[in-house]
């Protein structure tokens, strides 16, 4: 039985804290719902802000707002905007705001989100030096571009690549820079890396694998990026894109339990059961710091902090990327454990750009990477789940 009296606060309103408002408010009509969100804008479609830094008329798409104004209104939900919550007393279940104000919760989910990792304390003080995370920052970086003609990407994993993609539109001259030996070791093997590192070369990009970045040389304004081996890369504008931190100083000022992001059960509840978190500052199991996800994981934490019942089921979200001109789709287990003997069926099409591979354990279908034409997406994305037996793969990959 949904709980029709409940003051819900949400602290964050993107991915996980708007789906968390909608259900709360789908499962529950009384229920007084309050959405504290740091950012200015209405909530807003984060992925999109890559490519927002090649073409800032992203932000004027209809898709790109995920609720238009009056929606807040309409479905009861007050969206406090540009506004940062300073902390949870929870002995008094209250949240505090930076201004002061205080406002008093019966359930409360964190949905805070996660924050950019750059090593170096410092860098991001120089004007010219970036990581994106919010609408702001994307619309600094592309500001920044038009000036600059020089680029260099710290990490060459899906975010670094679709920047230097961005930026490639607007015709800088870009690098990117990654610590591993092979382009994206996580979604590729090590032949489809081979593959894509020649997509990259062709666009223009140089992907510089196997360095390591020691520092940012120049004081207020970056003018390169010093690497370990002493090699200096000059730049007009540098880029960090090595992934994210949950954020988790209020839960952690809080007493909650903590670990790499806010510890929660399949309901979303961390360890006060009057307190859920979701999506990006949320830990449940290996977790994954997607879109999805997250919307998800707030629906559930949503439903259940309006008195619904709801457990989220982690799910292995395949990988699809679209840059330099071509699609990349990558699902499940690619040959990632050594003592496993994988079975393969592998072809290539170098003219064409095209690459396939599957991937079977113990005569079973368990993972795949495509590359240009990734129409098979759904096929083995489909057939992984079911146990697909491996003979059948050829076929798969045919059509
Ligand atoms: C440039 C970029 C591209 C991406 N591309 C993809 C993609 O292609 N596919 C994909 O699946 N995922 C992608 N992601 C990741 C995806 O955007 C995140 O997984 C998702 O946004 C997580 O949603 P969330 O609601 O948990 O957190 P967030 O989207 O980080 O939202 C948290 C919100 O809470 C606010 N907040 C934090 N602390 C406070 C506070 N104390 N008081 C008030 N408000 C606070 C933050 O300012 C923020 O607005 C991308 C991310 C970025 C940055």
């Amino acid at each position: 039985m949904a709980d029709t009296t409940s003051r819900i606060i949400i602290i964050g309103s993107s991915a996980a804290g708007l789906s968390a408002a909608q259900e709360a408010r789908k499962t529950s009509p009384e229920a007084t719902i309050t959405l504290i969100s740091e950012e200015p804008h209405l909530p807003y479609h984060r992925p999109s802000l890559t490519e927002y830094i090649g073409d800032e008329s992203v932000e004027r798409r209809p898709q790109f707002l995920l609720q238009p104004a009056g929606w807040f209104a309409a479905q009861r939900i007050d969206l406090r905007r540009g506004i940062r919550a300073a902390g949870i007393d929870r002995q008094s279940r209250q949240v505090l705001l930076v201004s002061g104000e205080l406002l008093p919760f019966d359930r409360l989910v964190l949905a805070v989100g996660a924050q950019p990792f750059v090593p170096m304390a410092d860098a991001l003080s120089r004007e010219n030096v970036f990581a994106v995370r919010t609408l702001d920052d994307a619309r600094r970086v592309a500001q920044c571009a038009d000036r600059s003609h020089t680029a260099v990407i710290i990490g060459g994993g899906l975010l670094g690549l679709e920047a230097a993609n961005a930026l490639l539109k607007k015709k800088l001259t870009v690098t990117v820079v990654e610590m591993a030996d092979r382009a994206l070791p996580m979604q590729l093997d090590p032949e489809g890396s081979r593959f894509f590192e020649r997509i990259v070369a062709a666009s223009g990009v140089r992907l510089r694998l196997g360095v390591q970045t020691e520092r940012i040389a120049g004081d207020t304004r970056a003018t390169a990026v010093v690497f370990r081996s002493s090699e200096e890369l000059p730049a007009d504008m540098i880029i960090f894109s090595i992934g994210v931190r949950a954020r988790v100083d209020l839960a952690r000022s809080a007493g909650l339990t903590v670990n790499k992001g806010v510890v929660v059960n399949e309901r979303m509840e961390t360890s006060a059961s009057d307190i859920y978190a979701a999506g990006d500052c949320a830990e449940f199991g290996r977790g994954v710091q997607l879109w999805m996800p997250a919307v998800r994981q707030g629906s559930v934490a949503g439903r259940n902090a309006a008195g619904g019942d709801a457990v989220f089921v982690a799910e292995d979200a395949p990988v699809v990327l679209k840059v330099f001109g071509t699609q990349l789709y990558s699902v499940g287990d690619i040959g990632r454990d050594p003592q496993v003997r994988y079975d393969t069926f592998r072809r290539m099409d170098e003219a064409a750009g095209t690459y396939q591979v599957v991937y079977g354990r113990d005569g079973r279908l368990v993972g795949g990477v495509l590359i240009g034409d990734i129409r098979r997406a759904g096929a083995i994305s489909k057939g992984i789940p079911q146990g697909l037996a491996f003979t059948e793969a050829e076929r798969l990959l045919a059509g």
